[in-house]
């Protein structure tokens, strides 16, 4: 019988990467291990429409701390009240409160920090760096991490902006049967709202998938624009009206109605690598819009929303972060890279165990999004999407730096576009 120190010393052992056999595959390649760092720092991320990633570049070559040029990153969105994926303006829970997740790995110094369910306090990047300079804990969550925050001299405020309670307003006034409420996807028992026809089996390579349940076209807005205009138009007048009578500004009710029909999904993760070959990883957001107060999703988990090791890489990801934490994505990502994958086949593999997850059945498939940042050691880089587009059409992309600044399209494993859960 293995007893508890046996096992310990077992533990131990394979902690220390001293197991052979079937574990050697947990090993770095020697082909990892052999990459230089790159010429020039690497930084991936989403698409931020701001001058933050040029001047996170600018201080990497200058000599700043990879996680530092991250946070610069995160914390123009955190800042941003318009942004309302993360930080300041993020769309609060059902409740009307703004929950927010997020948390980083320091490469140099091997060390992680997370914070989730944080209320009042907007630079929770930060506040997730704070957990590992200042405790010997990894993860704080709700009233401890704010009250941390406090202790520590962050400021508390009101997260949620005018905008935002207007969209929930909105929100709770139109959808208020379609919310985030069981059961749920990976439920026996979910009906699929749009269930209907047979229809052509999608020609896709999932490697290894045996089957895929065949997906009803005609059943399900693909996205806007394939047969459900008339219904998507006629929603967003009701919509529309309903916005004007709650005053939300004209100029805003456009907006606040696509929050209605496709919630955000946001979330920002950032990946910084510099020449020295040192990586930072760090993610941060407000979650799933009008989730159930309490909810963490994946981003402040460790090896779901952020993973770095810099013998290797680092990845993280914005999306459903329920299916992440089933497939502790970034953590998959970075571990697939340290056996010789590239980062375009570590993701694209990571995103087939999520559908592996529901045994290739597209009907509850394509209520899933998921997209991840990646960055190898050396320099090699990808972005990749569970789908071409997201709902509203837009096709999913990244953004790279490494001495251009340039967005570039992900890599999908599934074409077509993802249908945002809840529906409407
Ligand atoms: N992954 C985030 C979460 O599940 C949401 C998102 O990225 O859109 O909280």
């Amino acid at each position: 019988m293995t007893t508890r120190r046996d096992f310990l010393s077992l533990g131990a052992v394979a902690a220390a990467g001293l197991t052979a056999g079937p574990n050697a595959s947990a090993e770095t390649t020697e082909s990892v291990k052999s990459m230089k760092p790159p010429a020039r720092p690497v930084i991936v991320t989403r698409v931020t429409g701001d001058q933050t990633v040029q001047e996170a570049y600018q201080m990497l070559l200058d000599g700043a701390d990879t996680l530092d040029a991250a946070h610069h990153i995160c914390l123009g969105r955190e800042n941003d009240p318009r942004d309302h994926s993360v930080g300041l303006g993020g769309l609060p829970n059902e409740d009307g409160i703004v929950e927010l997740d997020s948390c980083c790995m320091h490469g140099p110094s091997r060390r992680a920090g997370s914070v989730g369910g944080v209320r009042n306090i907007r630079n929770v990047c930060q506040l997730a760096r704070k957990v590992y300079e200042h405790t010997s804990h990894v993860m704080m969550v709700g009233e401890g991490a704010e009250k941390f925050a406090v202790d520590l001299g962050f400021q508390r405020e009101n997260l949620l902006t005018e905008d935002a309670r207007k969209m929930w307003m909105l929100w709770k006034e139109s959808n208020s049967q379609m919310d985030w409420w069981g059961p749920g996807m990976a439920d026996p028992a979910w009906k699929d709202p749009y269930a209907g026809k047979p229809a052509p089996k999608p020609t896709i390579d999932l490697h290894g998938l045996s089957s895929l349940t065949p997906l009803n076209p005609g059943a399900v807005p693909r996205h806007p624009g394939e047969g459900w205009q008339p219904i998507i138009a006629a929603r967003t007048q009701k919509l529309l009206a309903m916005a004007a009578d709650l005053q939300i500004a004209p100029e805003l009710r456009l907006a606040a109605v696509e929050q209605i029909l496709w919630p955000t999904t946001g979330t920002i993760h950032v990946s910084a690598l510099n020449t020295k070959g040192e990586i930072s990883g760090a993610t941060t957001t407000s979650g799933l819009a009008w989730k159930l107060s309490g909810r963490l999703g994946d981003s402040p988990i460790i090896g779901a929303g952020c993973y770095t090791d810099q013998d290797v890489g680092s990845a993280g990801a914005t999306g459903s972060g329920e299916e992440n934490i089933k497939v502790a994505g970034a953590h998959t990502i970075v571990e697939l890279m340290r056996q010789g994958y590239t980062p375009k086949e570590a993701g694209l593999e990571t995103l087939r165990r999520i559908v592996r997850n529901y045994d290739g059945d597209m009907n509850r498939i394509r209520y899933l999004d998921m997209e991840y940042y990646i960055v190898r050691r050396d320099g090699t880089y990808a972005g990749v999407s569970l789908w071409t587009t997201g709902p509203t059409g837009r096709p999913r992309q990244f953004v790279v730096h490494d001495g251009t600044c340039r967005v570039e399209p992900c890599a999908c494993l599934l074409p077509g576009a993802a249908v945002e859960w809840p529906p409407f």
